[in-house]
């Protein structure tokens, strides 16, 4: 391991001193080490390992914007703001590491099935818009002729659905291999299949410890999924994160059918089509369901009968971090400064953000006023009388 900065006489023999250290090595840790390490931080990015739960590597790869922030206009602002920086951290990561993540932004649909489901989805379109106030959302409903012409093979229970220009999607995987690539080619230390048996957090000076390795930093992000609910009290910080399976299922590959990202399904740039995804309060259960994988392919095949043709060639679950209001929580601690956290349920349309915006942040000291509406005070609630 590299020795960032000499040892001041502040800390033990033998430890190892870093600008930052991220705990975590899923999307949201990566993707804000390797903004840290692009400021110009020596940072350390350390990971459990294969034994935890890691949404990172089972999600559904959409950079899906127009669902999200409904009654929340600030999360509707930062995942727009995330769509925006996306073009700008895929093409430098594909010119800095040579992988390409596949990020395709063409705008998004997504299907109602039934009157019903039209209305409800317009309804919520329009709030969406009502609250983007001057900021603007551009959406627009479509009928069922208008989806013919885009989405060959409706079914005919279709009746109509939204479309967003800022929507996309993205190989997830190449995503985190690429963030890995980067933060090392820039300097950073990656530390896998380490669980951190002790941390003593003093402002703006926290000491983690593995075994026998010590590592130290004036900063902390905890970036560390469902891990974050029991690691945030140790550093004055609050992360009441619940893990929600979602199972995926993915078919043969087959030709180019779709121009967009259709909310449930997507069609990868290999040529399967992913159907996804389940929303399951099973706690810590990543087991997979026949009935609920049939209710996502009859679904599947009810907007879509040509799929019923396709061999489904994959399946999984993996458990969302999931906050208890769905919204992201970000926050510095206030009893030790230095501290920060980050969780959300959208970490793959959330990357631009963490990267180009909350990396920034973080190496500046404090988290901008914008992000208050994101601290997990907003769940403490007063006693009842
Ligand atoms: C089925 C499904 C579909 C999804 N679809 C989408 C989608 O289409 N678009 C989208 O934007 N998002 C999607 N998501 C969400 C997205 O995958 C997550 O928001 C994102 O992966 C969360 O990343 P993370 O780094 O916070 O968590 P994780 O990927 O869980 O990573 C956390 C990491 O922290 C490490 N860790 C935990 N505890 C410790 C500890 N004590 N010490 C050291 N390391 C620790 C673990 O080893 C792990 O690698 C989906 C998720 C699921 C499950």
């Amino acid at each position: 391991m590299r020795v960032v900065r000499s040892a001041d006489g502040l800390y033990d023999r033998g430890m190892k001193h870093y600008d930052a250290i991220v705990i975590g090595g899923g999307l949201v840790g990566a993707a804000i080490a390797y903004g840290l390490v692009r400021q110009g931080l020596g940072t350390a990015l350390i990971d459990e390992g294969d034994v935890a739960f890691r949404a990172s590597r089972g999600n559904f790869g959409l950079v899906w914007v127009q669902s999200k922030g409904l009654g929340a206009p600030h999360y509707q602002r930062w995942t727009r703001l995330s769509a925006e920086e996306w073009p700008k951290l895929a093409a430098e990561l594909g010119a800095r590491t040579g992988v390409a993540v596949g990020l395709e932004q063409p705008g998004g649909v997504q299907l109602c099935l039934g009157e019903e489901e039209f209305a409800a989805r317009h309804a919520m379109m329009e709030q969406m818009r009502g609250e983007a106030g001057n900021f603007g959302f551009d959406y627009r409903m479509l009928d069922r002729d208008e989806l013919s012409e885009m989405l060959p093979g409706l079914g005919p229970k279709v009746t109509g659905g939204s479309w967003t220009p800022y929507d996309g999607h993205v190989n997830s995987l190449y995503l985190l291999r690429a963030l890995h690539k980067g933060f090392a080619e820039r300097g950073g230390i990656y530390i896998p299949n380490r669980t951190i048996d002790y941390a003593a957090a003093q402002p703006n000076d926290f000491r983690l410890g593995s075994g026998a390795a010590e590592i130290a930093a004036p900063k902390i992000v905890l970036a560390a999924g469902l891990g974050n609910a029991a690691l945030a009290p140790l550093f004055g910080l609050n992360a009441p994160v619940r893990p929600q399976r979602g199972q995926i299922l993915v078919t043969e590959r087959t030709e180019r059918v779709w121009p967009v990202p259709i909310g449930s399904l997507r069609q990868t740039l290999e040529g399967s089509i992913m159907l996804g995804a389940s929303e399951e309060e099973v706690g810590f259960d990543t087991g997979q369901k026949p009935e609920v994988m049939g209710t996502i392919a009859r679904r599947a095949v009810e907007t879509f009968p040509f799929i019923a043709e396709l061999q489904i060639v994959r399946a999984w679950s993996a458990l969302r971090v999931m906050p208890p209001d769905g919204k992201p929580i970000y926050d510095e601690s206030e009893k030790f400064p230095g501290a920060f956290t980050a969780n959300c349920h959208s970490g793959v349309t959330l990357a631009g953000a963490h990267a180009n915006v909350f990396a920034p942040m973080v190496a500046a000291g404090a988290l901008d006023p914008m992000m208050m509406p994101f601290s997990a005070k907003r769940f403490d609630v007063p006693a009842a009388a």
